[in-house]
């Protein structure tokens, strides 16, 4: 992997989601490292774009001297992803020969591609897998991090995953990386996102020099989580949904796209199962909630039979 930080010309960096990944933090976080480290930092971003399904990205350039704050198609550096269409879609920003490629594998799927409401309708979502595009690119790194991060107890420490996986192109220390990151973190979440970017770092040092492509695509046996054993759960005996009020945002989005109609807004306006009885399990919802405001579990017999 190139490391980025000895020539005199600016580095580029492109960080790209959608809203409610955490796009901008991982943009600030960087940022804010780079400008630790005595750089002129220039950053630019748009967001706010996560109730219209919406891409989110953020440009971070550094270097003794930066002038302007975009970076050019082709000029990138890194491509930080952390959704997997996402990636596809700014792919063609990093730079041709020499640029790293780090994408969380996961799925959100916008609204627009699920335009049939029938049951069981085909969601269009792009169809390359990650083992297709690493097979394109010369330094890439594509893995299931927000499973990891689930398997720590936080789907939304999965940008951490990815930052340890960007730490390991940079030449910054990891600690000044892991003081960066802690200062922004919400200070309960501090442990869970130190590990989180630890397995990321480690695993992109064990794979980097591998010369086996498989090695470079990671994946979760979280990546479809299963029912929690001890947990009560309430819909039908093989999926079980858990909708966090605090992080629903009244959208209606999963409601008007869920196939089986079985969502509502409660009188607070905070989505729930309504019908669980018809819920296939789909996650459709879970896909398209801007706000990962909802989770499908599966049995492991269910999410094995979907997989
Ligand atoms: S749970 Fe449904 S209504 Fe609430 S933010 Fe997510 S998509 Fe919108
Ligand atoms: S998983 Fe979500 S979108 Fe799919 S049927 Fe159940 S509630 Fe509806």
């Amino acid at each position: 992997m190139n490391k980025m930080t000895s020539s005199s010309e600016p580095k580029n960096v492109l960080i790209v989601g959608v809203g409610g990944q955490g796009v901008i933090l991982v943009s600030k976080i960087l940022a804010t490292l780079c400008q630790q480290q005595g750089f002129q930092v220039k950053q630019s971003e748009v967001h706010g774009m996560a109730k219209r399904g919406g891409g989110v990205f953020s440009h971070v350039r550094f270097g003794e001297s930066v002038w302007s704050p975009t970076i050019p198609k082709g000029g990138a550096d890194i491509l930080v992803a952390l959704e997997w269409a996402e990636a596809l879609r700014w792919v063609n920003f990093l730079k041709p020969n020499d640029g790293t490629f780090i994408s969380d594998t996961q799925h959100i799927v916008p609204p627009f591609a699920c335009l049939s409401r029938k049951r069981s309708a085909e969601v269009g979502y792009s169809r390359e897998t990650p083992d297709e595009i690493l097979a394109h690119i010369n330094d890439g790194y594509a893995m299931d991090a927000t499973g990891i991060a689930r398997e720590l107890g936080n789907d939304r420490a999965a940008n951490t995953v990815l930052l340890g996986v960007l730490s390991t192109a940079l030449e910054f220390q990891a600690d000044d990386w892991r003081n960066v990151i802690s200062s922004f973190v919400p200070p309960k979440t501090i442990d869970i996102n130190m590990k989180a970017f630890d397995q990321g770092r480690d695993w992109a040092l064990k794979v980097k020099d591998s010369p086996d492509d498989a090695a470079r695509h990671l994946r979760s046996e979280h990546a479809v989580p299963t029912v929690p054993t001890k947990a009560p759960y309430d819909a039908h005996d093989f999926v079980h949904l858990d909708i966090n009020p605090a992080w629903c945002k009244s959208c209606d989005i999963c409601v008007k796209m869920c196939p089986e109609r079985c969502l509502q807004l409660d009188e607070n306006l905070k989505a729930i199962l309504s019908a669980p009885d018809r819920c296939t399990g789909c996650r459709i919802c879970e896909w398209l909630c801007p706000d990962l405001a909802i989770t499908v579990y599966r049995t492991p017999e269910a999410a094995a039979a979907c997989a």
